[in-house]
Parts: C-alpha cells; structure tokens; sequence
C-alpha cells in the first residue's frame, strides 16, 4: 500500500464526524463554487490536454467535457439545500403517534474511479454529486489521458485540501490499491469487466458501489422513420469523441424497406460532419490496432467495410460494415471507436429477440414515427436509458437519472440522482404519543389478529 493513499485515506476519515456537523447546504455549495472557479481557472489547460492526449478538437472539449461539469455545479449549487433537506413520511396505521422522516446523510469518504474517454467529465461530474453530498472523496483518474489526469490534479489542488478532495493519479497498480481500503462508497465508470473487479474488490468491505459501465448499445431505425433526421443523429451519436462514447450507437438495426434510401444519406452526413475539424484520435495505437483488427477479422469472413475516408494511426476513418454474421467480433464486443455494423430486418420481433439475447445495453434508440412501434421497441427490451429519434442527449437531461441496468451498471449520475448515489437514506422513527400498546410483552392472553 502506498503511503499516500493510506494517509489521505485516513486523513479523510477522521475528518468524517466533524464534517457531518459543519459541511451543511452553504458549505457544500461554496465547495462547488471553489470546483467551478478551479475549471474555469484551467480552461486553457484543460482543453490543451485533452488535444494531447486524444487530439479532441476544441469544440468538442467544451461541448462535451466542460459544459456538463458547469451545469452539474449550477445545478448542485441551486439545488443543494432542497437536496439535503429531510423528508417527512405520513404515518402508517400502526405507527399512529410517531413522526417519520428521512435524512440524507452523507455516505462518507468515496473513491471515484474514471475511464479515460470523457476524462475530465467523467471525474468530476461525480464529484459534484459527492460533494453535494457532502462527503470527501479520492479520484482516480484513468492513466491513459495522462496530460488530462495532470490537470484535473491541478484543479483539485487549487480548490480543495487533500483531506476534503485528493487526486491520486496512477493505472492498475494505483486503482487496485486504493479499491483495497475500506470506502463508505466507491462510484467508478468503466468497462464491464473492470467493473466486476470493482464490486468484488467492494464486497470485502460491503463498500456500496455506483458502476457506471458500457454495453452495445442498439439503434433501429424502422420503416416510418424520418431519415434525414435519423443520419443526422447517429453521424452526431457515432462520431462524436471517434465513436470513443459508452452510449455511442454500436450496432445498426434498419429495416428493409429504407435501407436502400438511408445508406447514402448516413454516408453523406458522415461526410459531412468530417469537413470539420479533425476527429478525435483513437486513444492509443493499441485501442486503435484493436479496431483495425475488427474491420480485417470482418472483412476476411466476408463482410463489406465501406470507408469514409483513409486512416492514419490513430486518426481512423469512420467505416459502415455490413453482412455480418452475429459470430464476429464486431457484433459480439462493444465497439468503442467509428465503426458502425449495419444490420438489416424484415421483422421486428427477430431484432428485439436479438437484442434480448444480449446483456442489458447502457443505451437503445429507436428512429420511428409510428407510436406503436416505439413502444413496442421500448416494452420489449431493457436498457439504461433510451432515445426516441435522438441519439446520447439524454445523457445531459437533467431530470432524467444516467446509468445503467446489470452488465450496463448499477446505479445513476446526474443531479438528485447522483446526490443520492452518495447518500445514506436514514429512515428515523420518533414516538411522540404512540398508543400502541399490545406489542409488549407479555403477551400471553392477548390475540393480534391480522
Ligand atoms: P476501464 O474499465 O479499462 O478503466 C476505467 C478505470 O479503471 C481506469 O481509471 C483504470 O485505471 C481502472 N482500471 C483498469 N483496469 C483495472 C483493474 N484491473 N483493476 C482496477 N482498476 C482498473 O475503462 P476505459 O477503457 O477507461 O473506458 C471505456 C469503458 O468505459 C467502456 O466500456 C465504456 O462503455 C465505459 N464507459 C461508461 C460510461 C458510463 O457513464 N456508463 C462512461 C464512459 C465510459
């Protein structure tokens, strides 16, 4: 164990009782105001990173990793002493003379695990709702955007004491250390696998755990679709980050009876989006041959790649792939990068069995204008979340809870939702005239009927 973990760990914990008594609404909000002033402070900093790391255009950083973390504070800020206030229960027929309430405590001190594809996003969005919480917290954030990891260090060191919020950057080694401590919750975002060792690493202590993961996430477009609308969705969904996106679409169901007239306008939207800035890069050569290794296990069973364009290390071309069997890789593993299979069907009920024989996607979306379509589509299957005729912005409702379902995680981000992620609901029950006198013992003599 290395020492720093363990002293900022302890350092943390012995400040939990004292900070259950003094980090109240106002507190926590002017922790997020100090967060806010820190991002904003490392703007410059933070886009420079992620153009290091990924070469994430400029755009692309504020719409996707900045923004968000601002509206999560606005939002915690505005929002925090309703959050953290104790609601009432009305009483039950035998709990007649007692007044009910829950408090929503703070959990403790937290791990925050982060993947490196939103990476700045991903470890302070948490945060947010950690700190709105008010508990303390460790990040961690994923080693594969180092440049980014060292800034998002810096943003905390500016804003917080480590014994209130601590970086500890670092890869496996670091993130298997810190997953052996005793967190009162642990809320990490990644693939599934590493979310299995996760929660097994949390049953050791009977840690909670939030796990934020991925999936392949399926997109239909049926055959009343409105296709303009569906390109432009799935080119934003598909090529936003390089397809590098847990909601990203990951495999294309459509129907017979548009697929003719909808390939060329994807492509065309395709096209289009790449006369803009240059996309992000694959991460690193590895993820990158990984995904070349996709298209060339697919091409050599027969399947038709159909690039936009010419790759060049890690810069890919987006490809459409189709005639696919279900046995290759490309339909069996989350994709994670610019490629999207493209399936045809004739009947819907075989799509949905399809889908159904998979583990539980992070997100579905369906393009449709028949409403009965639509529903079918959404009763039939489960998922984390779902988009009608739009791709990955339910990802910044406000309202609506971000997580998955199973193998796509457990658990959900965003606004109250992640506000309880990393709260303990205290059920407390005080007597005030409580008549009940039957249940004492003894009891002999005495019949409860039910
Ligand atoms: P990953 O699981 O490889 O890594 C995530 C974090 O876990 C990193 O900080 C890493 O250092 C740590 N880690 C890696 N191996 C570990 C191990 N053996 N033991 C302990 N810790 C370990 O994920 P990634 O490649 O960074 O991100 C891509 C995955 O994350 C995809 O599956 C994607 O769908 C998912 N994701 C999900 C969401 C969501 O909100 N649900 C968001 C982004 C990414």
């Amino acid at each position: 164990m290395s020492q720093s973990a363990l002293t900022i760990f302890d350092a943390q914990r012995r400040l939990v009782p004292e900070r259950r008594l003094s980090f109240d609404a106002p507190a926590r909000a002017q922790a997020l105001e100090a967060l806010r002033r820190a991002v904003l402070d490392h703007e410059g900093q933070i886009i420079a990173a992620l153009a290091e790391d990924f070469g994430k255009p400029e755009a692309e950083v504020l719409l996707t990793e900045i923004l968000p973390v601002l509206s999560e504070i606005r939002l915690a800020q505005r929002k925090v002493k309703s959050w953290a206030r104790d609601r009432r229960v009305g009483p039950t027929l035998t709990s007649f003379g007692t007044s009910a309430r829950i408090r929503r405590e703070p959990r403790g001190v937290c791990l925050i695990i982060a993947p490196w594809n939103y990476p700045l996003n991903l470890a302070l969005g948490p945060l947010v709702s950690c700190l709105a919480a008010g508990n303390s917290a460790v990040v961690k954030p994923s080693e594969l955007t180092p440049a980014t990891s060292g800034v998002i260090a810096k943003i905390i060191a500016a804003a917080f004491d480590p014994d209130l919020v601590a970086v500890i950057e670092g890869g496996v080694e670091t993130s298997t250390e810190l997953l052996a401590l005793p967190f009162d919750h642990i809320f990490f975002t990644g693939s599934p696998e590493v979310g299995r060792i996760v929660m097994t690493a949390a049953a050791k202590h009977l840690s909670t755990v939030t796990l934020e993961l991925g999936g392949k996430s399926p997109v239909i477009v049926g055959p009343g679709a409105d296709l303009a609308q569906a390109a432009d969705w799935i080119t934003f969904g598909k090529l936003t980050n390089s397809g590098q996106t847990c909601i990203a679409p990951d495999h294309l169901f459509v129907h017979e009876a548009v697929r003719e007239a909808f390939l060329p306008l994807l492509r065309a939207r395709m096209a289009r989006a790449l006369e803009g800035a240059p996309m992000a890069r694959i991460v690193s050569p590895r993820h990158a041959a990984r995904l070349e290794s996709l298209l060339q296990e697919a091409e050599e069973g027969g399947a038709k790649v159909l690039r936009q364009g010419s790759s060049a290390g890690t810069q890919m071309a987006p490809a459409l792939v189709s005639a696919l069997t279900p046995q290759m890789r490309l339909e069996q593993e989350e994709i994670f990068g610019p490629i999207l299979p493209v399936i045809p069907f004739r009947d819907p009920a075989a799509v949905l069995a399809r889908i159904n024989a998979r583990p539980k996607p992070l997100a579905l979306y369906v393009f449709e204008k028949d409403r009965d379509f639509i529903d079918q589509v959404i009763t039939s299957t489960s998922s984390g979340g779902v988009g009608v005729n739009l791709t990955v912005l339910h990802y910044s409702h406000e309202g609506l809870p971000f997580g998955g379902v199973n193998h796509s995680g457990h658990g959900a981000a965003h606004g109250e939702w992640g506000f309880l992620a990393f709260s303990h609901q205290r059920a407390i029950l005080q007597n005030r005239f409580s008549p009940l006198r039957m249940i004492f013992p003894p009891w002999t003599g005495q019949r409860l009927r039910l």
